[in-house]
């Protein structure tokens, strides 16, 4: 993969060295022990990609490894919240008291950008500042997260829908501690995530960190495996790659992150084309 001088520059301001990366030995994320979300149900999910990327390079097209069987929360309340509208939506998760972690939060995070972004951005929970602010990925996360965007000429707050991301978690409130999201807990946020991208029908999907992969695609799948391949969530192309935190730890793994942005612009542009 080559970048052009404005790319290098952002990339040498991000802290990244342009090199190609070396063949994949890497440790992967952090595990933590992951258990599917509750109630199942075959349906929707995780298709292989085929339309969508067929345009792109061979390397880019391989078929995504293999996910856990897809389910879905049938429950009454899910089934209302995939017929809100954005305000409803937005009221509900603003009201949400299905798990304990509403005892605990100072703001529920609803989500960032603009509701026709072709980008969307699907990160884990809010931390303590994101709690505080009511907004996705405002600490140091967040800050590596848009200038990686801004090297694309993408972000969160202006611009055409074309250039605009729309940044959402897995679960709208903060685990006490930034302790990592619990099952039932995600299970019952998911409808509200479901709903986000159902209406804002992006034209891809960033998947960042196991939790996200864990919602969307059903996968207890090592990061590092599911990396590097054009997957499909309800017809949409999605491309897993690094949580900004992990890659605030581990520099190295920046160049695969871009790799991954770089993906799944090619993806989306493999999408609007056809
Ligand atoms: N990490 C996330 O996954 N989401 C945020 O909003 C902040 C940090």
């Amino acid at each position: 993969m080559s970048w052009d001088a404005r790319q290098t520059a952002m990339l040498k301001a991000m802290g990244l060295r342009v090199w190609s990366a070396p063949p994949i030995v890497e440790e992967d994320e952090p595990v933590a022990v992951i258990a599917a979300p509750v109630p199942v149900e075959p349906v929707r999910r995780a298709a292989p990609a085929v339309s969508a990327i067929s345009a792109l390079p061979v390397a880019l097209r391989h078929a995504p490894a293999p996910v856990a069987a897809p389910v879905a929360d049938t429950s009454e309340r899910a089934q209302a919240i995939a017929r809100m509208d954005w305000e409803e939506l937005r009221h509900s998760v603003a009201e949400c008291r299905a798990c304990g972690l509403c005892e605990g939060r100072k703001n529920t995070v609803f989500g960032v950008g603009n509701a026709r972004a072709h980008w969307m951005i699907v990160g884990e929970a809010p931390g303590e500042n994101e709690d505080l602010q009511g907004e996705p990925f405002v600490g140091q996360a967040g800050k590596l997260l848009d200038n990686m965007l801004r090297a694309l000429k993408l972000g969160r707050n202006e611009g055409p829908a074309e250039q605009q991301v729309y940044i959402a978690n897995t679960l709208k409130c903060r685990p006490p501690r930034n302790r990592n999201p619990e099952p039932a807990e995600l299970a019952q946020c998911e409808p509200y995530l479901d709903r986000q991208i159902a209406l804002i029908q992006p034209k891809v999907i960033l998947a960042m960190g196991r939790f996200a992969v864990q919602s969307l695609l059903r996968s207890s799948e090592p990061i590092g495996r599911l990396r590097g391949q054009v997957h499909q969530y309800q017809g949409v192309p999605l491309v897993v790659t690094y949580h900004p935190a992990y890659l605030l730890r581990n520099l190295a793994d920046k160049a695969r992150a871009w790799e991954d942005l770089c993906l799944a612009r090619e993806a989306l542009l493999a999408g609007t084309s056809s």
